[in-house]
């Protein structure tokens, strides 16, 4: 009906997102391909986005009456949030409700990169284990690990609560330290991975986080060194990890996110060495329906109190109206 306040969906969003948001809204489902195609009536009643991948600057522009931006997904680096916020647009995430989960596949990776339980199984299912004999042993171990987490926020901090059960030791590199934790802090990256063996990273996709992960660092975690990536693939330097792992300068890698995805540098596929997950660090049913709950309940808060429940810091949040 035309009075119901309009959203729009570019793209591909979660359907609890859809069934939510269209009890009291009109949802306007656009493809996302070729920049946004609404006619000017429809795009003046366009008050409110809900999206999972990204909306640009040209997207923002060709609604003159969007107040609200929620993105499915605590990492909002698809967003220009810049221009929202010059626009008075207020950007939402989905922050904390995905934590324990992400945190959960941190650690499940870092086991699978160290034991190659992936390949073990595999070794099984092809029958070796008849034919062969024993899967041969891993290389590497949990045991005694020094372990650094590059980025120590909601994510890095449940994933250094889950490490020390496994009484390895636990430092972090932020840009300012956080308080009172029993962890060792690094004011460089650098420093840090000259005093682990394990490097976990779990930092935004920013301009100061773009393959800070380089050859200097891989090689300074050593040829018992491991790396594992659950943040943004961004952050990493792939030709460098490629070639630190295909000669040793690095141990193994375990990597969930990619600097282009799907796309997944093929040098990593004929590695023995690196174990390979498809970005779904927080990609469970139960997970992803507070996710879908939160981005659904932003935009209802928006409209109901002028108020959203998880806005980013860099848009400004005034009382609508
Ligand atoms: P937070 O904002 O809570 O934490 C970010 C952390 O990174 C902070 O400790 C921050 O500390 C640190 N950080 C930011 N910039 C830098 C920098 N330049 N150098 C060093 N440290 C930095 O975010 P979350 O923990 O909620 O999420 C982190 C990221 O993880 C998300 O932005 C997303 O990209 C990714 N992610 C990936 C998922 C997956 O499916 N694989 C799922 C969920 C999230 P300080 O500001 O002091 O530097």
């Amino acid at each position: 009906s035309d009075n119901r306040i309009a959203v729009l969906v570019p793209g591909k969003i979660h359907p609890r997102v859809l069934e939510r948001l269209g009890k009291q809204f009109d949802i306007v489902s656009v493809e996302r391909d070729g920049g946004p195609k609404v006619d000017a009536e429809t795009a003046a009643r366009i008050r409110g986005v809900a999206v999972a991948g990204g909306f640009n600057a040209g997207w923002i522009d060709a609604f003159p009456n969007l107040e609200v931006i929620a993105n499915f997904g605590v990492g909002y680096d698809g967003i220009d949030v810049k221009h929202a916020a010059s626009r008075g647009i207020v950007v939402t995430n989905t922050p904390d409700v995905l934590n324990d989960e992400v945190a959960d596949t941190a650690i499940a990776l870092l086991l699978n990169t160290l034991r190659q339980f992936p390949k073990a199984e595999s070794w099984l299912r092809e029958g070796r284990w008849v034919k062969e004999g024993a899967f041969p042993l891993s290389p590497f171990s949990m045991k005694g690990r020094r372990i650094g987490i590059n980025g120590l926020g909601r994510i890095g901090l449940e994933i250094a609560r889950r490490l020390e059960p496994f009484k390895v030791k636990i430092g972090y590199h932020t840009r300012s330290p956080r308080d009172s934790l029993p962890y060792d802090y690094y004011p460089t990256l650098k420093e840090m991975a000259q005093s682990v063996d394990t490097l976990i990273s779990i930092v935004p996709k920013t301009p100061e986080t773009h393959k800070v992960i380089n050859a200097e660092i891989l090689s300074a975690l050593g040829p018992h060194g491991v790396f594992i990536n659950v943040g943004r693939g961004w952050s990493v330097d792939d030709d460098a990890l490629i070639t630190a792992l295909g000669n040793g300068t690095l141990g193994a890698a375990g990597l969930d996110v990619f600097y282009d995805e799907p796309n997944v540098p093929t040098g990593y596929l004929s590695l023995p060495n690196v174990s390979l997950l498809p970005h779904v660090a927080s990609a469970s049913v139960p997970t992803r329906n507070a996710m879908a709950d939160l981005v659904a309940d932003n935009v209802i808060e928006w409209f109901a109190k002028g108020q959203p429940l998880t806005p980013v810091p860099e848009t400004p949040v005034k009382p609508r109206g």
